[in-house]
C-alpha cells in the first residue's frame, strides 16, 4: 500500500485555518494530528480533542525521549507534534494533517521533504486584525502579541509549496481539495498508479 501524504498547513493566528480544515477533515481519510501544547485551554477546548494540554515537565520528558517529529515555541508556549501517531497512520495510507506554526514547518522541510506544505494567508493584515477581534477568546495583549508575529510569518510563506488566501471560506476549502488531489495524482507519490496500467498487459 503506498503511504499517505504528510500535508503542513500554516497561517497567522486568525487566518481561519482551524475552519477550512473542519471542511477538509470530512473525508475519512485524512487524519487531523492532535498537537500538544502547554498553553492553557480556551473555553470550549477539549484535552485529547484540541490539544493535548501539558504541563511543561510533562512536555520536556517527551521532548527528551524523541516523542515529538516537530515543536517550537510561540509565544511564550510549547507546541509540538506527537510523533508515533503521525508515522502511523502515514503508514496505513491515511493522509495526515499537520497545523503548525511556520518553526515547525521549517523542522519538518528538513526531515520530511516529501511533504506538502501550503500557507493560509488572510486577505490582508487589516482584515486578520478584524477576525481576532471578532474570534474574542485571546486578550488584548495576546492579540496584539499575535498581530506582530502575523507579518513575520506571512514572509515565510514564500517558502511553502502552495498558498490559499482565506476570503471567501468555500473558495479557500475547493483550493485546498485541489492541493489535495493534485498531489494524489503526483507520478512522484503514486507511482504505483503507473505499475497498475503496465501490469494490465
Ligand atoms: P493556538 O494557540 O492559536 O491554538 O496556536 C498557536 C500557533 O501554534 C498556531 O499557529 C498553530 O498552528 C501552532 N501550532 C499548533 N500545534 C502545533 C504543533 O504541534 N507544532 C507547532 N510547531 N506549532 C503548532
Amino acid at each position: 500500500m503506498n503511504k499517505g501524504l504528510l500535508i503542513v498547513v500554516s497561517g497567522p493566528s486568525g487566518c481561519g485555518k482551524g475552519t477550512v480544515l473542519a471542511e477538509i477533515l470530512k473525508n475519512d481519510n485524512i487524519f487531523y494530528s492532535v498537537s500538544a501544547t502547554t498553553r492553557a485551554p480556551r473555553p470550549g477546548e477539549v484535552d485529547g480533542v484540541n490539544y493535548h494540554f501539558l504541563t511543561k515537565e510533562k512536555f520536556e520528558e517527551l521532548i527528551g525521549n524523541d516523542g515529538m517529529l516537530e515543536y517550537a515555541e510561540y509565544c511564550g508556549n510549547y507546541y509540538g507534534t506527537p510523533r508515533k501517531p503521525v508515522e502511523d497512520m502515514l503508514t496505513e495510507g491515511k493522509h495526515v494533517i499537520l497545523e503548525i506554526e511556520v518553526q515547525g514547518a521549517m523542522k519538518i522541510m528538513e526531515k520530511c521533504p516529501d511533504a506538502v506544505f501550503v500557507f493560509i494567508l488572510p486577505p490582508s493584515l487589516k482584515e486578520l486584525r478584524r477576525r481576532l477581534n471578532k474570534r474574542g477568546t485571546e486578550t488584548e495583549d495576546v492579540i496584539e502579541k499575535r498581530l506582530s508575529e502575523a507579518a513575520g510569518e506571512i514572509k515565510q510563506a514564500y517558502k511553502y509549496n502552495y498558498t490559499v488566501v482565506n476570503g471567501e471560506l468555500s473558495e479557500a476549502v475547493d483550493d485546498l481539495k485541489a492541493i489535495i488531489r493534485a498531489e494524489e495524482l503526483s507520478a512522484k507519490n503514486y507511482p504505483n498508479y503507473i505499475d497498475e496500467v503496465l501490469e494490465n498487459a
